[in-house]
């Protein structure tokens, strides 16, 4: 392909972070943004002694901010870097600290890159041991210029389990094998939901089509997250459940996943 033939660039990594792990979907509304805040808690919940960064590259539709509670202009550390907002013990940046929430992001393609090469290289870390980045949805050249620019210890993918989800996270996969970006496995998102009164349970999208794409990909399933309104909820109020509601089942299976990436 022309990604392979042309080569890798050099990657840098970002100073002061071990490990960078990308959230990624095929498609946009299926979750993605939802898992990396809830798997960046899990990661800081699971063994404290970690320091945990979050940095939301969907400049398109930055959802950090309000997911994380989080609202301001970053301040600039001497040397000029931007310094992460932190909240419940997670330095997080978005582009949406860097335009107004409502404004759209009208951009042509190099202002787009220009201000992921400042999210990725301008801003002051310290030290992280994790960095989990919120990816657009898609493969654009967003994904790709990460992908190349920083060394990345593993991508998770998320998808329901519709097809329509499921073929464009398999074209995701794809894209991070070209440019040897290891696939830690897939999330499956929003595959059963659990009425509240009669306790009937319903695959709205479809049951298990995650777990029919990482057999054929031969990846691994990292979790299956139910339907649920508690999840919308906390997301919406800020409060994300790893955080808000750390003993519920929806919860624990955040915390499975970060146990194993
Ligand atoms: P993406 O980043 O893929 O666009 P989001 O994480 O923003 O998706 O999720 C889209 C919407 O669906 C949000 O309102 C979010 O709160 C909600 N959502 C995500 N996962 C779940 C879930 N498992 N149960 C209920 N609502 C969910």
């Amino acid at each position: 392909t022309q990604i392979m033939s042309r080569g890798l660039p050099k990657q840098k990594p970002i100073e002061g972070v071990k490990q960078v792990i990308v959230v990624a979907s095929g498609k946009g509304g299926v979750g993605k943004s939802t898992t990396a805040v809830n798997l960046a808690l899990a990661l800081a919940a699971n063994d404290s002694s970690k320091a945990i960064g979050l940095l939301d590259v969907d400049v398109y539709g930055p959802s950090i901010p309000k997911m994380m509670n989080l609202k301001g202009t970053p301040e600039l550390s001497p040397s000029n870097l931007m310094r992460p907002l932190l909240n419940y013990g997670i330095a997080c940046m978005s582009m949406g600290f860097l335009v107004e929430e409502t404004a759209p992001v009208v951009w042509r393609g190099l202002m787009v890159m220009s201000a992921v090469e400042k999210l990725l290289r301008q801003v002051d870390w310290g030290q992280l041991d994790y960095l989990v980045v919120d990816m657009p949805p898609g493969t654009g050249d967003v994904q790709l210029s990460v992908s190349q620019n920083i060394p990345i210890s593993g991508a998770v993918i998320v998808s329901t389990p519709q097809d329509i989800a499921l073929m464009d996270a398999h074209k995701g996969a794809e894209m991070f094998r070209k440019v040897h970006v290891p696939v830690l496995g897939l999330v499956q998102n929003m595959s059963v939901f659990q009425c509240p009164k009669c306790k009937h349970k319903t695959h709205i999208f479809g049951a298990d089509g995650a777990k029919r794409l990482a057999r054929t990909l031969d990846l691994d399933v990292l979790g299956d997250i139910p339907l649920h309104l508690d999840i919308r909820e906390a997301s919406d109020t800020g409060q994300p459940i790893v955080f808000s509601q750390p003993e519920s089942d929806e919860a624990k299976a955040y915390l499975r996943i970060a146990a194993e990436v």
